[in-house]
């Protein structure tokens, strides 16, 4: 048996996402700015899968802006906020410390231009209220971007509340709803949401291909000049095989995303509930908010890559906190951002779920980590010192 159980990196497609998609390979091939009917047959594919996305997320089809994943729309979304209130004088942002890495990144970049971050602290809760914005918005606060739910720890923060602080304020709001389009309920007028990013291969449909949805009236900044697409905002030939798949992909996320997050959600509370019993260890996130398929933990005493490894060998697609970057093992920044010291961050296991995981792969999964941790612990200098006391525990 083989569990993948690394969905918030990526998922598999679904059929229908395939079936969408192979028309536009082959027979319909056309560029949807020629005049002509090959043209105009693609045409036809791009405004249908604008619909269906604009659809989903309870928008305008004109406020919908293709583009090439999550990490672009939140590059777009965050750069032109701040050319915005930059215009104004306004160059304070409000985000978290837990953001990916795609806001976090976007916003060192416009912090070397002279803007002003906020980055809200997330170790209450490992969450954070809208109080907590309010609190933060000045009168030179030009954006609040935070996500709506965490890849990491599957936190979901309360959107619609912030979403009514920042109306309030007269302030714009940008989400990165990457882990949450198709998984949780969007409704970007009812939840006061002026921006927000998703991405197709987070919900069972192609990779390189997202969206940005824009409220009618915000100036977005080009990243790519070029000719007229997406309404002159986002130059080059469209990826019309991989949209037609993300608006099917998403359509049937959200036709069936309550029946989906009730087994998700179920195989999820097994999961954590069976691996809350391995000794010294400690949920991570949200324990009330959360997405349906996230189940994050830390253990003491082991290393999350050699626990990855082994977990790989014995039949388990997993993740753990940390990006091994340029040979330096640094531990995950969300991790360091809800409390969890080096030692402890070190020791972390991201399982993500999705509704074609299975009550008989849960089973695999709980008989197979507790051995695993264990051996590892049995190998671990650090375990021997925490049980001789020469080393205190944490968790
Ligand atoms: C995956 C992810 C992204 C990046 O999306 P891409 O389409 O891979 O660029 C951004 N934000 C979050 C929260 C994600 O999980």
């Amino acid at each position: 048996m083989y569990v993948y159980a690394d969905n918030a990196a990526t998922t598999a497609m679904s059929q229908t996402a395939i079936d969408a998609m192979l028309p536009y390979f082959k027979d319909n091939f056309g560029n949807p700015s020629s005049l002509h009917s090959v043209g105009q047959a693609a045409r036809e594919a791009l405004d249908n899968a604008r619909d269906k996305v604009a659809a989903c997320l309870g928008c305008e089809a004109r406020e919908i802006y293709f583009t090439s994943g999550g990490s672009e729309a939140d590059n777009q979304a965050i750069i032109s906020a701040a050319r915005l209130g930059a215009r104004k004088g306004k160059k304070h942002i409000i985000s978290t410390a837990f953001e990916h890495h795609a806001v976090l990144h976007t916003l060192a970049k416009l912090e070397k231009e002279g803007f002003d971050v906020t980055y809200l602290d997330v170790r209450q809760g490992h969450n954070i209220t809208a109080q907590q914005v309010k609190d933060a918005i000045r009168e030179d606060t030009c954006l609040v971007t935070v996500m709506y739910a965490n890849n990491e720890i599957g936190s979901i923060l309360p959107i619609p509340q912030i979403g009514a602080v920042c109306r309030e304020a007269g302030v714009l709001f940008h989400t990165d709803a990457v882990q949450a389009a198709g998984h949780l309920h969007i409704d970007v007028k009812e939840q006061n949401i002026d921006m927000l990013s998703l991405s197709g291969h987070k919900f069972h449909g192609p990779k390189g291909v997202g969206a940005l949805y824009v409220r009618r009236g915000i100036a977005l900044t080009n990243l790519i000049e070029g000719g007229a697409q997406e309404r002159g905002k986002r130059a080059g030939t469209e990826n019309i095989a991989g949209i037609c798949g993300m608006a099917a992909a998403l359509e049937e996320a959200c036709a069936h995303l309550d029946e989906n997050a009730a087994k998700v959600t179920a195989l999820r509370d097994r999961l954590i509930e069976g691996l809350s019993k391995i000794p010294h260890c400690a949920l991570n996130g949200d324990p009330v908010n959360r997405l349906p398929g996230n189940v994050s933990f830390c253990f003491e005493g082991i290393e999350g890559e050699s626990l990855l490894l082994l977990l790989d060998m014995k039949g388990i697609a997993a993740s753990s906190g940390s990006a091994c970057t340029s040979g330096s093992l640094d531990p995950s920044h969300v991790l360091l951002a809800i409390g969890r010291v080096h030692d402890v961050a070190h020791g972390s296991l991201r399982l993500s779920l999705c509704e074609y995981n299975t009550e008989e792969e849960i089973d695999h999964i709980l008989a197979v980590v507790p051995e695993v941790v264990q051996y590892l612990r049995n190998m671990s200098p650090v375990w021997r010192d925490l049980q001789t006391g020469k080393r205190q525990y944490i968790l």
